[in-house]
């Protein structure tokens, strides 16, 4: 018998398949993992078939060395989804398989002693003879097992003690396997009435489970429209039906509350796998699924892989979260693509969800790729009261402070009622965008329609994207003020104001700075659950899962930094971060207000968001994205090429550019195909090294593949790394 087997090593040619003989009376399995000679050394490989027949020398076939765990970790699915993954994101077989792996498989389960009495009646005799091993028996009598250790504390006895019981067959002493981590267990909550558009939703989700059928859904709901309880009621579904689900959630959402709410339902049947797990930890929770004592896994991104036998069910709640995509490491795959694959293989049913679908999402629902189901209402409160404050005007009236008049007072009055409020200050990253301080005005460029970048060194403007330039102006084009310049303001600084302003205020704030420590994040929300804290400045990072009855106002304290981010997706992403920041205020019974505060009051996503209207929002957007051929009207990839000269790295850019011409030139199809740049990278310098960009637009994705393949086997001078993302999420 032969083993086809995948070796961990990586170079151009690792997709291909080694044979190596079992040898006799080794009891190996596909998907296992083995150590096989290679070259004069042992290497790691992953059984992904066994033959009785190859087409090799039997004599030049190298015996399988052994198996190095006692069961398999890939079954014939996630084999064939690894396959996929490798063709789709190009990668090698072998990553593939090891993104699929559980980290921290090679640390093995953690096995305790445990001990168990073996007879009912203490001989008497033992009493006198044997104290101590009768203190140990009369012990037992009232509590075993136990764990050997906390026996020998307890009793402060000698391990020798133990063994002569066990000599004598008085106590059997044997290793059980423990989980390092686990949910804490809470008071159980029952399914609520469903509202009726929940109850359409379970009702239709629920027949395609039944029927056993691959099936794709939208779930399109307002924040607080009830989807999470949607998500109980056809988890419980799927395992009444003696099926698994799997629940994906965005890291930041992955909140003590959230937990709460799974396991209050279904208690220590989950299993829950968030980044704070050491490697340890997170195989456990793979042990549990694998070994079936979870029947539900809510987790991020690679919880996808959850190794359930009879997967039923894939939600994967706030779908247009870019969490979900992994781009700093290859395999760049997508989580939401990997459960659209893997819900096809095993015949399940995917619930993707949000209050505001990725464009790609719902443009697919419009064609009816995905069946839409919607949630058009708040349960328990009304939509907050959103006003946009046009910052320019505050300026024309002498107000230069970071707080426009009305924000101020809001926040003067929730401090007075003892209200709630939190100011939300999105990320700055690596927004460098230039602004009119009167109009509003931006500068885009002319091909790719984003905001030119403002750079420091040579004071100049460069497009991200195809690499226009041009001299940073000193009067706006539009109304000739004088007040154009960069934009840019962080949370200390609000902070600072507000403490200036507001001296008495007690203030928390939460973003990379405060969060560093682990625990932080939970800590700071809970002091300002409890009420610790008036007003809570923040990033994204309190966006979402903060569901604050007190909280009855939030400020946005300037919109446009994320409207301006040179990115296509930016508009998509402010009315994505407006409304879910809008959600946050007003849970409770006190109706909520929101202050948005910006320069571009005009503009269509900020207009959408007053009104908390998505569909508005997508039908402007649309348009946009169709002009531009962005996607969904085409795809995306990002060829990213560093070094240490940048002399250097921009010339294999422009290298890598003409090679990419080449390649298009020759397509005998003619889909729309067009190649930007080169240019320098959002971040150009990143860890001493500089980074530039070429990037695709493909009506069709094949074509991106094999350019991919190709830029990636190309042989290139010995410090210079190749990076490609197919269908980039941040770009
Ligand atoms: P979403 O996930 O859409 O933002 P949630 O699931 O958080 O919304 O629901 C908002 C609130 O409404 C929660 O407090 C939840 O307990 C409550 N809720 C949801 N469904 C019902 C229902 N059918 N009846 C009563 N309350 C509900
Ligand atoms: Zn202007
Ligand atoms: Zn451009």
């Amino acid at each position: 018998m032969f083993a086809e087997v995948i070796v961990d090593i990586k170079s151009s040619n690792t997709d291909r398949v080694y044979t190596y003989k079992i040898p006799e009376g080794m009891k190996l399995e596909v998907g296992m993992r083995v150590s096989v000679p290679f070259k004069n050394r042992f290497i790691e490989g992953y059984v992904i078939s066994i033959t009785e027949q190859t087409s090799y020398p039997v004599d030049k076939i190298k015996d399988i060395h052994k198996i190095l765990d006692n069961y398999s970790v890939f079954d014939e699915k996630m084999i064939e989804l690894a396959k996929w993954m490798k063709d789709y994101y190009k990668c090698y077989f072998s990553e593939a398989l090891q993104t699929i792996m559980p980290v921290g498989i090679k640390r093995g389960e953690k096995k305790v002693k445990i001990v168990r009495i073996n007879i009912s009646e203490i001989p008497d005799e033992l009493c006198k003879r044997a104290p101590k091993q009768y203190e140990v028996l009369h012990y037992l009598q009232k509590r075993s097992p136990i764990r050997l250790s906390e026996l020998v504390k307890i009793l402060n006895i000698d391990y020798a003690i133990i063994k002569s019981l066990q000599k004598k067959g008085y106590i059997k002493v044997y290793e059980e396997e423990i989980h390092r981590y686990s949910v804490k267990d809470i008071e159980r909550s029952q399914p609520l009435v469903l509202k009726e558009e929940q109850e359409k939703a379970v009702t239709e989700v629920k027949k395609s489970m039944e029927k056993d059928v691959f099936e794709k859904y939208l779930l399109f709901g307002v924040t607080g429209s009830g989807k999470t309880e949607v998500y109980l009621q056809l988890i419980d579904e799927c395992i009444k039906s003696g099926k698994s689900a799997i629940v994906l959630v965005p890291e930041i959402s992955l909140t003590p509350q959230t937990i709460e709410r799974f396991v209050s339902r279904f208690g220590n049947k989950v299993a829950v796998i968030h980044s704070g797990l050491s490697p340890g930890e997170r195989f456990d929770e793979w042990r549990k699924v694998k070994n079936g004592v979870v029947d539900v896994v809510v987790g991020v991104r690679n919880a996808v892989f959850a190794p359930f036998k009879n997967l039923g069910l894939i939600i994967i709640d706030e779908e247009h979260e870019t969490t979900y995509k992994q781009s700093d490491m290859r395999p760049k795959y997508n989580a939401k693509e990997v459960a659209e694959k893997r819900c096809e293989l095993e015949n399940a049913v995917l619930v993707m969800a949000s209050a505001t679908p990725s464009l790609e999402t719902y443009y697919k629902a419009t064609k009816g790729e995905y069946k839409l189901l919607r949630l058009t209402k708040r349960i328990n409160v009304s939509m907050p009261h959103i006003e946009v404050v046009n910052m320019s005007d505050e300026l024309a009236r002498g107000n230069t402070s970071i707080f426009s008049r009305k924000l101020f007072s809001y926040i003067k009055e929730n401090l007075q009622k003892k209200e709630q409020t939190i100011l939300f200050l999105n990320r700055r990253g690596y927004s460098s965008f230039v602004s009119c301080r009167d109009c509003g005005y931006v500068p885009k460029c002319p091909n790719c329609d984003i905001s030119l970048t403002y750079h420091f060194e040579d004071k100049r403007l460069v497009c991200h994207y195809c690499g226009y330039q041009e001299a940073m102006r000193d009067t706006c084009p539009k109304c000739g003020s004088k007040r154009i310049r960069y934009l840019g303001i962080g949370t200390e600084r609000v902070e600072n104001d507000i403490k200036k302003f507001f001296p008495k205020a007690r203030v928390l704030r939460m973003d990379v700075d405060t969060t560093k420590k682990k625990g932080s994040h939970e800590k700071i929300f809970y002091d300002f659950r409890s009420g610790k804290a008036d007003i809570l400045i923040g990033t994204q990072m309190i966006s979402k899962g903060f569901d604050i009855p007190n909280v009855t106002l939030v400020g946005v304290i300037l919109a446009d930094i994320t409207l301006n981010l040179p990115d296509f997706r930016s508009s998509e992403r402010t009315f994505q971060l407006l409304t879910q920041v809008a959600g946050r205020a007003g849970r409770g019974e006190k109706p909520g207000r929101v202050v948005i505060q910006t320069y571009e009051e005009d503009h269509y996503s900020i207009i959408a968001s007053k009104y908390q209207n998505y569909v508005r929002f997508y039908n402007e957007e649309i348009k946009y994205r169709e002009i531009f051929r962005y996607p969904p009207f085409s795809h995306l990839m990002n060829i990213v090429i560093s070094g240490e000269e940048e002399e250097e790295v921009k010339n294999i850019a422009a290298n890598v550019y003409l090679m990419c011409q080449k390649i298009v030139n020759k397509l005998q199809n003619k889909s729309y195909n067009k190649i930007l740049g080169p240019a320098p990278a959002p971040i150009r310098k990143i860890n001493n090294r500089y980074r530039w960009q070429v990037i695709l637009k493909s009506e069709d994705r094949n074509v991106l593949v094999d350019i991919a393949e190709k830029v990636q086997t190309m042989k290139y001078p010995k410090n210079i790394r190749i990076s490609v993302d197919i269908d980039p999420l941040n770009i």
